[in-house]
């Protein structure tokens, strides 16, 4: 595809039809704070590629800050790509015009490294597709010197498998620093070329590197994995996550990219705090961002500053997995409300505890226009929010959904999940019972128009946490319970949503995969799956059809629960937690058995301090 045209070619043709496709601006690049840098002068270029479309990925964090951790050093180039959506890929392959950067424009095959970020499994085929479009070898065996290294990181490299052929190698934890040290080695490859092998060993001795081609996977007959085994010497027989220890020093995107689009996250993002101790034993980000870091309300002050300065955004969001539990979170609410109020700045707060301390908060930046209130009770009774180690009490929801309903609000969200470990229908009773509560409530706290929202997704067991080994629930049966809360959920004050049954069975298939799914990802691109995480896209018959051409079973990993010492597909991957923690979890879950927050004073024993060497303050 990209052999022979030039950048200048690429912007002549897509000029022709640019105003005929969707959100032009998703493709232009220029936009306030777009870095543009000597293109020839540069030592190592990489394209920071997000395979989703580009309101999605302009919305992320992690693209924001590498973008700039890169950028800030002169000698390396950081470019933006993105998923064309569907129409503008139509054009570009009828007019075979290769995947391109946003800056330079350049076609993707000239740079040095490509950075994918995996954030959700439904992006997979977007990544395959991305490499198509681009006309770069799928495989990483089939890839020469002249091609860039493909590389992948974020929360989906925890069970990086089911793309081990396609990526010469994944970044494990944290990147700001780790990146850095894999463009030094690339600069020296450059000055120095290596052979493939020698470079990739080079590259598995820095923090957090998994190099999939320098281990082998063996199988039962059962089909079960036998042994995970290194096939090269000087290489960690475990990858360890790499991580930032002095978070309140490291790097943050103060220039952030604004753009023309209208994107999903469009506001300044401040990043209060990194990981948390709450422990529920279905969240995955929950352990794999361990330990908890804190900025320094100090850092956030200056950081805001900053980014006001830069973007002129009127909304600053205060991010973590739970913002409520930063130590100086209300200090630093009217902090930054006493210094910018006045000039129309507003604070939201994306996540919020469950009781009267988060609606207070709420009160603190929703003065004047009350949205509307997300609570996340994830399960209908209290045993099984004991099951998951969801550390709430329906008595907390109660006075938290009172105290908003008093303080204005008439929109509530209650979010849960189906299909969770132990369910029985007492316990979807239970969220119906909830959600009929929380409405009477309203009405009797004088509220008028009362919405309240059960969003019920689907439970998708994860890597790299207790309830890994714990199969998906039937498809049928996830249907089944849908249809019992549709149901049962009558009153015209309550609205109900679920997510696909479909969709979150491939998120399964995928997030406990092994590498024979490869085979089905490299089908499924083939038969046009793309935005999988799109309704509108996701196809259900194409992805079936590419398991049997595959001839895998997704059964065979959505609806099988593991023993404890059965080989993990991601076995040799390490997040810092100790197995034995999840297997303790579990069965504390199974015993209906809460575990206290670790800040509360004692270590449960997770084994992440000990194996990252970091101390955290457990009087938190
Ligand atoms: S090792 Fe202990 S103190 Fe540290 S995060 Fe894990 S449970 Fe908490």
């Amino acid at each position: 595809m990209t052999q022979g045209i030039t950048r200048e070619m690429i912007q002549e043709k897509i000029t022709r039809f640019l105003a005929q496709v969707q959100k032009p601006g998703r493709y232009i690049g220029n936009e306030w704070n777009a870095v543009h840098k000597d293109w020839d002068a540069a030592e190592v270029r990489i394209a920071l590629a997000f395979p989703d479309v580009y309101e999605v990925g302009m919305s992320h964090l992690g693209m924001r800050l590498l973008y700039e951790v890169v950028n800030r050093q002169a000698e390396y180039i950081a470019e933006r790509v993105f998923a064309p959506w569907t129409d503008m890929e139509q054009r570009m392959r009828a007019e075979r015009i290769p995947l391109f950067s946003l800056e330079s424009g350049q076609p993707l095959g000239n740079f040095d490294l490509i950075g994918f970020s995996l954030q959700y499994e439904m992006s997979f085929s977007n990544l395959l597709n991305m490499l198509d479009l681009a006309g770069i070898p799928l495989d990483a065996a089939a890839r020469g010197p002249e091609d860039p290294w493909i590389i992948a990181g974020g929360p989906c490299a925890y069970n990086p498998e089911p793309l081990a052929p396609f990526i010469d190698f994944f970044l494990l934890g944290e990147s700001e620093e780790q990146l850095l040290q894999v463009l030094a080695l690339v600069a020296e490859h450059k000055k120095k070329p290596l052979l493939r092998e020698d470079f990739l060993r080079e590259a598995a001795q820095l923090p957090g590197v998994y190099v999939p081609e320098f281990y082998q996977v063996t199988y039962k007959t059962d089909g079960r994995i036998d042994k995970i085994e290194r096939k090269v010497a000087g290489i960690p027989a475990q990858v360890q996550k790499a991580i930032v220890k002095d978070f309140d020093a490291a790097a943050f995107p103060e220039r952030p990219v604004v753009p023309y689009v209208e994107i999903i996250h469009d506001r300044m993002t401040l990043e209060v705090m990194r990981g948390c101790l709450r422990g529920c034993r279905f969240c995955q980000a929950g352990m794999i961002y361990r330990p908890v870091r804190e900025r320094s309300p100090e850092t956030l002050l200056k950081q805001t500053e900053a980014l006001l300065q830069a973007t002129g955004y009127q909304e600053v969001s205060l991010t973590s997995l739970s913002s409520g539990d930063y130590s100086c979170i209300q200090p630093l609410i009217g902090e930054i409300l006493d210094h910018y109020q006045a000039q129309g700045v507003n604070v939201s707060l994306p996540s919020l505890r469950l009781d009267s301390f988060g609606v207070r908060l709420a009160e603190q930046v929703q003065k004047v226009r009350k949205a509307g209130l997300t609570f996340a009770p994830e399960a209908g009774s209290q045993r099984l929010r004991n099951v998951i180690n969801k550390g709430v009490r329906e008595d907390h929801l109660m006075e938290a959904a009172e105290a908003a309903f008093r303080a204005g609000w008439s929109r509530i969200k209650l979010y849960f999940m189906i299909g969770l470990p132990t369910e029985t229908w007492e316990d979807l009773d239970g969220i119906v019972s909830l959600a009929q509560r929380v409405a009477d409530l309203g009405t009797r706290c004088g509220r008028r128009n009362i919405t309240v929202t059960v969003s019920a997704s689907s439970f998708v067991p994860k890597s790299h946490t207790p309830f890994q080994w714990e199969p998906q629930d039937r498809r049928e049966s996830l249907r089944e319970k849908q249809q019992y809360l549709r149901d049962k959920l009558r009153d015209r004050r309550i609205k109900y949503s679920y997510h696909d049954v479909p969709t979150s069975f491939l998120e399964a298939v995928l997030a406990k995969g092994d590498r024979r799914l490869a085979e089905v990802l490299r089908a499924a691109q083939r038969h046009g799956c793309r935005f999988d995480g799109w309704s509108e896209h996701f196809d259900e018959a194409r992805w079936l059809l590419s398991f049997q051409e595959a001839g895998v079973d997704p059964e065979f990993y959505a609806y099988r629960r593991k023993d404890y010492d059965e080989v993990l597909p991601w076995e040799h991957i390490s997040c810092g937690i100790h197995k034995d923690f999840f297997v303790t979890e579990h069965r504390r879950a199974l015993q209906e058995t809460l575990t206290p927050d670790c800040r509360g004073g004692t270590c449960s024993g997770c084994g992440v301090c000990n194996a990252l060497a970091v101390d955290i303050d457990l009087k938190g």
